[in-house]
């Protein structure tokens, strides 16, 4: 393990003087699986292996042994292995009995599920406006959104739904004080988060139930669908476990609650025990990237507001331009030179057509306007100091090109 950990992070070393050429050289994906594969070699065979081998694909002995890892490493007292983030979202509210006639807040500008299992519930999503600076929840907006809602009076607050947008950490000790302050609910979504922290915490126990998705391009991926609920309560621990598996109880056809089919698979948490191993190190690959990106980038590019006392899981990093003429032409350049680039998100939820009419029409400006000024560089373990130059040098000559004047 450890000499092709070393192998892949040894540092560029070249048999020649760096010329252009070293640059301009082959496409950089946005997410590299197969060097991924590679870098782990035989620990992830192995692990493969011993469930092909036991046959226990449901509830193997890998889930428990991963929910174990899971939980230390995010400091949390329980894990739960379910079968998405979706789902770990979706029985975090069930859990708590959201339905018709509830609100639930939850920030704009954020992927899709964090908003559709509240609607899968039959209660109201109240969409909330992000800070123009780092993109997390606005505090001002949530207050805002929480006095509007009490004053309409129709809905009852119930919840509020905290995402750690792009792998960096929402205001958790704000949004925590607010939440008790105002009796709401808290989950953490740290589907994009995992591995990231603040003011020196692991994140994981920020809420009453945070979740975890491993979907493939996550900080920690599996090669499916995945995802985990961690919790410091031991009485929604037992509720967790309960609802992934058809709502049973101690007993196998014990039916207590109605529940879901939103169990790990074995297969998936053998993948994932294989990449905890090396965990720690993507994380630093991932920064050490960032790092590389915010010290070269030319100024008409601004590279992602850090969150103050903060580290980064860096599953998305995400630049702004001035305008969407530039980004789409800064995309365009990147495109011709072979490297992958992605908007998140292109539109806020609120304004999706799956959205628009629950949404009261309340403006949520920056969330309406960000989306045209945002670009995701790629970042990922298996990025090379050879691709991240490459990428500063198209972004630079293309940057160029901008600051000369237009005759
Ligand atoms: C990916 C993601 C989810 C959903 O996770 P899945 O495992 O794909 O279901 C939820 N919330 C956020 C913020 C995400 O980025």
């Amino acid at each position: 393990m450890w000499s092709s950990v070393r192998l892949f992070f040894h540092p560029w070393r070249l048999s020649r003087p760096v010329g252009l050429a070293d640059f301009l050289s082959g496409p950089v994906s946005f997410l590299d699986l197969p060097a991924q594969q590679r870098r782990l070699g035989a620990a992830l065979r192995e692990r493969l292996d011993r469930v092909l081998a036991h046959c226990r694909f449901v509830m193997g002995p890998e889930v428990a042994e991963l929910e174990e890892r899971l939980a230390r490493h995010g400091g949390a007292r329980h894990a739960v292995g379910v079968s998405s983030g979706t789902d770990a979202l979706l029985m975090v509210l069930m859990a708590e009995g959201i339905g018709p006639g509830m609100a639930v807040f939850l920030p704009a500008f954020t992927y899709t599920a964090t908003a559709e299992v509240v609607l899968l519930l039959g209660a109201v999503p109240v969409f909330v406006d992000v800070d123009p600076h780092t993109f997390q929840i606005s505090l001002p907006s949530l207050e805002q959104r929480l006095a509007d809602v009490r004053q309409d009076g129709r809905l009852k607050p119930v919840a509020i739904m905290g995402v750690d947008l792009f792998g960096q950490p929402a205001p958790w000790d704000e949004l925590n004080d607010l939440a008790t302050r105002e009796g709401l609910f808290l989950v953490a979504d740290c589907a994009q988060s995992f591995g990231a922290s603040y003011r020196g915490r692991r994140l994981g126990h920020e809420a009453r139930a945070t979740t975890l998705s491993f979907f493939p391009s996550k900080p920690l991926g599996c090669y499916g669908d995945g995802g985990a609920v961690l919790t410091d309560d031991d009485d929604r621990a037992a509720l967790y476990r309960s609802l992934r598996s058809h709502g049973e109880g101690s007993q196998r056809y014990d039916v207590q609650r109605i529940g879901l089919n939103a169990r790990l698979d074995s297969l998936q948490a053998a993948v994932l025990l294989a990449k905890m191993d090396v965990f720690d190190e993507e994380l630093k690959r991932r920064e050490a990237v960032a790092c590389a990106y915010d010290a070269g980038l030319p100024s008409l590019v601004r590279p992602p507001a850090r969150v103050p006392e903060s580290q980064s899981a860096w599953a998305v990093y995400c630049v702004t331009l001035p305008s969407r003429a530039l980004r789409d032409s800064l995309r365009a350049r990147l495109a011709e030179a072979e490297i992958a680039t992605a908007i998140y998100y292109p539109m806020p939820l609120h304004q999706q057509p799956a959205y628009r009419a629950v949404h009261d029409g309340v403006a949520l400006p920056v969330a309406e306007r960000i989306g045209e000024h945002v670009l995701a560089l790629p970042i990922h373990p298996d990025l090379s100091d050879e691709a991240v130059a490459h990428v500063l040098a198209v972004t630079g000559t293309w940057a160029e090109e901008q600051d000369e004047p237009q005759q």
